[in-house]
């Protein structure tokens, strides 16, 4: 089979390989689409001590349902179109247990702990498959993770239709939780961004109003516009040092901050600042199985437009996509290979 390959800080190649044997609760799936994610970007360039090459990355998937390894779990039918929680837990600690999988100390992700998507064929735990709706296709299907991840950061923020939401950064997650945060009807829902292609994006997905990062005063244009409501949630899909620290200003007096994106590894705050202003700040990783499934149930509902934002190319373009969104990210922020 095809399989797109990791071979080092920068380096993706086509290579040849067996198509893998489903094992003791395995399903072998015919991989239809596969996100490129942020996070396998920064894997890409190296700075990600998950990846480790040489690796099938891809972990933001659909595939058909080829054939299965002794089981006694149920599985859906050969051919149905299924997406994965990639994201696998020891379903035995205390987190796993009190139904938060997504904070175990041994969970593995398909695509950095054992071969992912981006090859013709992938296997899969039995008990990590979705089946989808016959509404979401196999393109939309491969938001499932990335909506699901937006959908998990808005919920922790508890936004109500009194609130001010703030989304800073409006590539592929931070559009995704414009879509996730429309649903409770906030006041305003403002999109952040340095991109005008993804800020006319975030419009379309529902943002009342959007703000070019790079103004001068953009913190204070914020806060002047969310005179008016007494709660703001801010989102950071971004997790530079600057988002972080725009994030917390953005917030204003008891506001709320949900940090989700990751890249600086440190950032000064000014937490006497968020102390008096009882700025709430609350870190974002992954999601639930229930809110996996959720983010299924919102695409076969349509509540994700689609548009330039999302673009579908070949496997074999798999190595200029990782370049392009390092050194030219254009219209695109989503881009789904399709082996
Ligand atoms: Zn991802
Ligand atoms: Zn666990």
């Amino acid at each position: 089979m095809r399989a797109l390959v990791y071979q080092g800080p920068r380096l993706l190649t086509m290579e040849d390989q067996e198509v893998p044997v489903p094992g003791v609760d395995e399903v072998l799936l015919r991989v239809r689409a596969v996100g490129i994610c942020g996070s396998e970007i920064e894997g890409y360039l190296g700075f990600n001590s998950l990846r480790v090459p040489p690796l099938v990355m891809g972990h933001e998937f659909t595939g058909e349902i080829i054939s299965t390894g002794p089981t006694k779990q149920s599985v859906p039918e050969v051919g149905r179109l299924v997406t994965v929680n990639p994201l696998l837990s020891c379903g035995d600690c205390v987190f796993c247990r009190a139904g938060m999988a997504h904070v175990c100390g041994q969970r593995k992700l398909i695509g950095a702990h054992r071969p992912g998507a981006f090859a013709e064929y992938v296997l899969v735990p039995a008990q990590a498959i979705i089946p989808l709706p016959p509404t979401v296709d196999a393109t939309i299907g491969a938001l499932s993770e990335p909506l699901a991840v937006a959908l998990h950061a808005v919920n922790l923020g508890q936004i109500k239709s009194a609130h001010g939401v703030v989304v800073w950064g409006a590539g592929s997650i931070g559009l995704l939780a414009i879509c996730a945060a429309r649903l409770a009807q906030p006041a305003h829902l403002i999109a952040v961004d340095t991109n005008a292609a993804r800020l006319e994006a975030a419009r379309v997905a529902g943002a009342t109003a959007v703000f070019d990062a790079r103004e001068t005063h953009v913190v204070d244009e914020i806060r002047h516009l969310l005179s008016d409501v007494a709660h703001t949630v801010v989102l950071d899909a971004v997790g530079r040092t600057v988002t972080r620290q725009s994030a917390v200003a953005a917030a204003g007096p008891a506001g709320r901050v949900i940090f989700l994106g990751l890249h600086d590894k440190e950032t000064p705050l000014e937490i006497n600042a968020v102390i008096r202003n009882e700025v709430q700040m609350q870190g974002s990783y992954a999601y639930t199985m229930p809110e996996f499934r959720h983010a299924v149930t919102l695409l076969a509902e349509g509540r994700v437009p689609t548009g330039p934002w999302l673009e579908v190319r070949d496997l074999s373009q798999g190595a200029e996509s990782f370049a392009e969104l390092v050194d030219r990210p254009g219209v695109a922020s989503k881009i789904i290979l399709e082996p």
